[in-house]
């Protein structure tokens, strides 16, 4: 066999992602690699098809004892003999499975790094031929990281003892340049092949959203994602409490966890969870570690979390299978308040002098700032994690709730300059209460006591709400034309940049929502099409009513074949392959074996009872299950491609398709040329001159592609960090590298386009 038999017949798919092919190959070739790849990418394939062609024996060290549980079940069912040495067997269970491991009943073995020193794996190991040794989370390696195993250090020792050294592959998900170079260094990796992918996950659809009802919106959103796993993740315990009692009040197949609750409860929710008869979670943060559930569709923050790092791998937690999946956090003010009362009450670490304290105080507070205005920002959400991570983004991911609002300019830099001047007056004395409320002109209780009507600026924004002046003082704080001081009073202060918007050399521009009918008519839509922004992508969009009937007896079927086999449903098949079974509604074998997710193995096991229940359904007649706009899906020959398209695709909600971007010549001849643009803001100018109705947006994302696929930009990634670069020919029509400055304050590359390249452009798109 080769490794593209062994993707189709053990895993079912037609073709590798994108970098899987590379390490492949390099392992088959002999040499060692390094695999830095976001969660979701598929990093178990790289190292398990290897493992599959190589004669001997691959040995993976993995950290939790629910992930090798999970890869070891999922090998199982794929037909694959795979076994996990453990401190949750007995010492019998492992004397046996070693005993069997050193008859060559296993082609893959894991471990936990701590067997690696005994006795009885050791022997195993000198006996067997181990053609591989495999670190899945590497990064637990590094001390840089917080994840840091000491345990993990036995494994170079491990090597030494074995007679002939076996290739050894190291993935993780950590992409930063000391744990990378920890990793290359201590497990001594010799000359590796090293990816790294960026930290993105695309398949994570990012949306803040800011209903005046959580509960309400949360209920509703479960209801219109009905028989989907989702976590809903609360800030307290009362509120998780609070919040489980009225979803399971309104029938929602719900469940809960948090400190609060015994140990036995909290194993038994969680186990609920897993195995889906609870498909919703909603849970304090304490929950999640170690969990490893592929299918979990949504992941909502009722409450803002204190930093982005928590945030990204809460969220994180979706779409662990690469599938379309959405993070929603719903923002209120209070928010704000809830975490800094969290902060305050943080448990203080003995060990920290005042200094340490102080310092580890303010980083929270800068942490939560950067939090906060995540919620704030009106910009793509997805650039903005990214970038704070140290990557860059393209600026319009087209798949957040940013990128897929309608957003009006509007110049507030007169009122920005009324701003600075209040808080010049106030000598940065107050917070952004007091400012906003002597702007207003507001005579409360407070702000007599301290007298603010005394300041010049009282009253001169009174035409204006303290909420709206409070939106722009946000923004300038985003833009660093204000920052606050770094302790709890966040006291407002100016920078340098305010200067510049006094004298009218920097404008401040705010993004308003756009005004459309549908969203004055109807609230509730509003709420809705805020969110299902990303529904195109989702099973409703893609099956037609009988396609989701079908769609649900078939995840019926599945969990019943999960509960005889006592494995969690998403390991005997995904969400997708399931989705995919329904649009190709197969009647034989050969069909069923062309569904994304259908190997050999898998299909000998449960092929028939599924094709049994499609043949119960449709009594045998073909019939259409999905929408029309993915009619030309059928036939493809490259599956999972083929399928994700289609799954990414346009809307299919909309009764009549939107048509993709194009202007007429006399819509183009009113484009504004400017000396220079970014991507996003020549889309934006773009959009804003197409027909609204009946043609969809051009996100700048898409034009950077289109330049990429032209050769006159090129991307690359070093060091985990995402680079552009312009060709001579891509010079040639227009395009140039040029400074931007980033929400700290720090400079960084991007491409701009000339007036020449901006005409070039736009002839594309003239219909
Ligand atoms: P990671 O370990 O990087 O988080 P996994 O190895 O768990 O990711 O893979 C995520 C999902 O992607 C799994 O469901 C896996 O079967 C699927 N997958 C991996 N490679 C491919 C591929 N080439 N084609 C289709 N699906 C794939
Ligand atoms: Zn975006």
């Amino acid at each position: 066999m080769n490794k593209y038999e062994v993707l189709k017949k053990y895993f079912g798919y037609e073709n590798f992602r994108e970098g899987q092919e590379r390490l492949i190959d390099a392992m088959l070739g002999g040499r060692d690699v390094l695999g830095i790849m976001p969660t979701g990418a598929g990093k178990s394939i790289c190292y398990q098809i290897p493992a599959l062609l190589f004669p001997g024996i691959t040995i993976v060290i993995s950290p939790l004892i629910s992930l090798m549980k999970d890869q070891v079940q999922a090998l199982n069912q794929a037909g694959v003999h795979a076994a996990y040495i453990n401190s949750s067997l007995t010492e019998n269970q492992i004397a046996k499975a070693l005993q069997l491991a050193a008859a060559g009943r296993y082609k893959i073995v894991y471990a936990a790094p701590e067997r690696l020193e005994t006795y009885g794996f050791l022997d195993f190991a000198r006996q067997a031929e181990i053609s591989m040794l495999t670190v899945d989370e590497a990064h637990c390696i590094s001390q840089w990281g917080q994840d840091f195993r000491p345990s993990y250090l036995k494994i170079v020792q491990f090597l030494k003892q074995l007679d002939r050294r076996p290739v050894v592959s190291a993935f993780t998900a950590t992409a930063t340049e000391n744990v990378k170079e920890d990793i290359i260094c201590v497990l001594d990796l010799h000359n590796p092949e090293v990816l790294v992918t960026g930290f993105d996950r695309k398949n994570l659809y990012f949306a803040v959203e800011t209903p005046r009802k959580k509960d309400e919106f949360t209920l509703r959103y479960i209801q219109e994602h009905e028989g989907e796993s989702g976590i809903v993740y609360c800030a307290t315990r009362k509120n998780v409490d609070m919040l489980y009692e009225k979803l399971a009040a309104q029938g929602v197949a719900v469940t809960k966890y948090h400190a609060g609750l015994h140990n036995e409860e909290r194993k038994k929710n969680q186990e609920d969870f897993i195995y889906d008869a609870c498909p919703v979670m909603v849970a304090t943060n304490a929950f999640g570690m170690g969990i490893d559930k592929s299918n979990v569709r949504y992941v909502i923050h009722y409450n803002m979390p204190q930093s982005l790092e928590n945030y990204y791998q809460e969220a994180g937690r979706a779409g662990r299978d690469g599938e379309p999946s959405e993070c929603i956090l719903l923002y209120s003010a209070q928010d704000v308040a809830i975490n800094r009362f969290l902060l305050d009450n943080k448990e203080e670490n003995q060990d920290f002098t005042e200094e340490e304290a102080i310092a580890v105080r303010e980083r929270d507070e800068e942490r939560l700032r950067s939090m906060h205005y995540y919620c704030l920002t009106k910009n793509c959400l997805r650039e903005y994690v990214l970038r704070y991570f140290g990557e860059t983004g393209n600026g319009d991911c087209g798949n957040c709730s940013n990128c897929q609002r309608e957003y009006e300019s509007v110049d507030v830099t007169e009122t920005a300059g009324k701003i600075v001047s209040c808080i010049r007056e106030m000598r940065g004395r107050y917070g952004i209460n007091v400012v906003a409320g002597t702007l207003a002109g507001d005579d409360r209780a407070k702000l007599r006591e301290y007298g603010v009507a005394a300041y010049p600026s009282y009253g001169s924004l009174k035409d204006m709400t303290e909420a709206g002046i409070k939106q722009i003082i946000n923004q300038m704080l985003i833009e660093g034309i204000l920052e606050v001081t770094k302790d709890k009073y966040a006291l407002l202060r100016t920078t340098d940049k305010a200067e510049k918007v006094l004298i009218g050399e920097y404008a401040v521009v705010m993004k308003e929502l756009k005004k459309t009918p549908v969203y004055e008519s109807d609230k509730n839509d509003r709420m809705r099409s805020g969110v299902s922004g990303s529904s195109k992508k989702r099973i409703s969009d893609i099956l037609n009513s009988r396609g989701l009937k079908l769609f649900e007896q078939l995840r019926s079927l599945r969990i019943e074949i999960a509960k005889e086999e006592s494995v969690p449903p998403y390991i005997i098949f995904s969400d997708k392959t399931l989705t995919d079974m329904c649009v190709k509604a197969p009647f034989n074998k050969e069909e069923m074996l062309r569904v994304s997710g259908v190997g050999e193995n898998k299909f000998e096991r449960y092929g028939e009872r599924f094709l049994q229940k499609i043949d119960e359904f449709t009594n045998g007649v073909k019939e259409k299950f999905y929408f029309g706009e993915w009619e030309e899906m059928q036939g493809n020959s490259g599956k999972e491609k083929g399928f994700a398209e289609a799954w990414n695709g346009g809307g299919g909600k909309a009764k009549m398709p939107k048509e993709d971007f194009y202007l007429t010549r006399e819509q183009a001849d009113q484009f504004p040329y400017a000396e220079k643009y970014l991507a996003a803001e020549l889309a934006e100018q773009l959009n804003g001159l197409r027909n609204e109705e009946r043609v969809k947006k051009v996100s700048g994302a898409e034009i950077f592609r289109r330049m990429q696929a032209e050769g006159y930009v090129k991307e690359k990634i070093t060091d985990g960090i995402w680079k552009k670069s312009v060709s001579p020919e891509g010079e040639a029509a227009g395009l140039f590298i040029g400074m931007r400055e980033s929400r700290k304050g720090t400079e960084y590359e991007d491409v701009y386009y000339n007036e020449k390249a901006q005409r070039m452009i736009l002839e594309w798109f003239v219909k």
